[in-house]
């Protein structure tokens, strides 16, 4: 039996990496018009690097080095998914660092981490999501550090901000060729992130995306995809899942990035590119938009 053309260019698409969970998805992505792009983990490596690490007076005041911060702070961090997280550690491992048992460990998406280390509250979160209180010399270090374009978190023991660490990530090699294409077939794209305005703005211009939403929470990518429906956008919003899982279920089509995406993000996701390439997502949207035409 010859299979129905829709089957067929879903079985197609399977079989270059990209793999599409129904007929009424391949209809949908023929319809987009704008592609929202997570940044951290999609638009960069999501392998970022631990580039400084800044003792704050308090820190001193409290008789931190660098050691005891990073081994606080990778404990925490042990135990996220995050890949600011992942970087933390193995910054910790590659120092020879010995790292502490983590009790009462929590996330809030979108801004950090705490848990007990030893019996203090350690909490690594981002300077401009959370509610810890940033004093000036903070709020400097984090701006010194924003402004090379790396990501800043701070570490707090007990309600003190003790350290700011410097994260930086490259950008992967294939972003800007899928903005490039995308753009040429008449898809606007848009940057949605959680990180900093200055270190979104600087990957978006790399990649020549000029339409960037930054320091949003989960819910603040969910509301941008609102904002685009309201304003007749049909949208696909691709990311890795980490804090992004509720906008790929807002979008009329989530594409997750399968090569690091998180179970959550196969679940929200309609369409999970599992080789790790960006440009499948251009060619996914051309596909479909070929694939339509011929069944209709
Ligand atoms: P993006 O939208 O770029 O993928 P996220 O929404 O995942 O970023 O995270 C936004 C910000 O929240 C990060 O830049 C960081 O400041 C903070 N954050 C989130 N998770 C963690 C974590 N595990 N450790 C430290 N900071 C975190
Ligand atoms: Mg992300």
């Amino acid at each position: 039996a010859t299979m129905p053309p829709l089957l067929a260019a879903i079985a197609n698409a399977g079989r270059r990496g990209v793999l599409i969970k129904s007929a009424v998805v391949m209809e949908n992505l023929s319809t987009i018009d704008t592609v929202a792009f997570d940044k951290t983990g999609t638009i960069t490596s999501g392998r970022p690097v631990l580039a400084t690490v800044d003792l704050t007076g308090q820190g001193l005041d409290l008789g931190h080095g660098i050691d005891t911060v990073l081994s606080v702070a990778a404990a925490v961090e042990s135990l996220s998914e995050h890949p600011l997280a992942a970087a933390i550690v193995s910054a910790a491992h590659e120092r020879g660092l010995s790292v502490p048992p983590v009790e009462g460990f929590a996330a809030q998406p979108g801004s950090g981490v705490t848990g007990v280390v030893g019996g203090h509250q350690i909490a690594v979160v981002s300077p401009h999501t959370s509610d810890t209180p940033a004093a000036v010399e903070v709020a400097e270090l984090v701006a010194a550090a924003e402004t090379r374009g790396d990501t800043a978190v701070i570490v707090v023991d007990n309600g003190a901000a003790i350290a700011v660490l410097a994260l930086g990530d490259s950008q992967r090699v294939d972003a800007a060729a899928s903005v490039v294409a995308l753009t040429g077939d008449g898809v606007s794209t848009v940057l949605l992130t959680g990180d900093n305005a200055k270190a979104a703005e600087r990957v978006a211009a790399d990649v020549g995306i000029v339409d960037i939403h930054a320091e949003l929470l989960p819910e603040g990518k969910t509301d941008a995809i609102a904002a685009l429906h309201a304003g007749g956008r049909t949208v696909a919003m691709v990311g890795d899942g980490v804090n992004d899982a509720p906008a790929l279920a807002a979008a009329e089509v989530g594409i997750a990035m399968g090569g690091a995406g998180s179970d959550l993000a196969l679940q929200a996701a309609d369409v999970v590119v599992v080789r790790d390439d960006l440009t499948a997502v251009p060619s996914v949207l051309a596909f479909a938009r070929r694939a339509h035409r011929v069944v209709v």
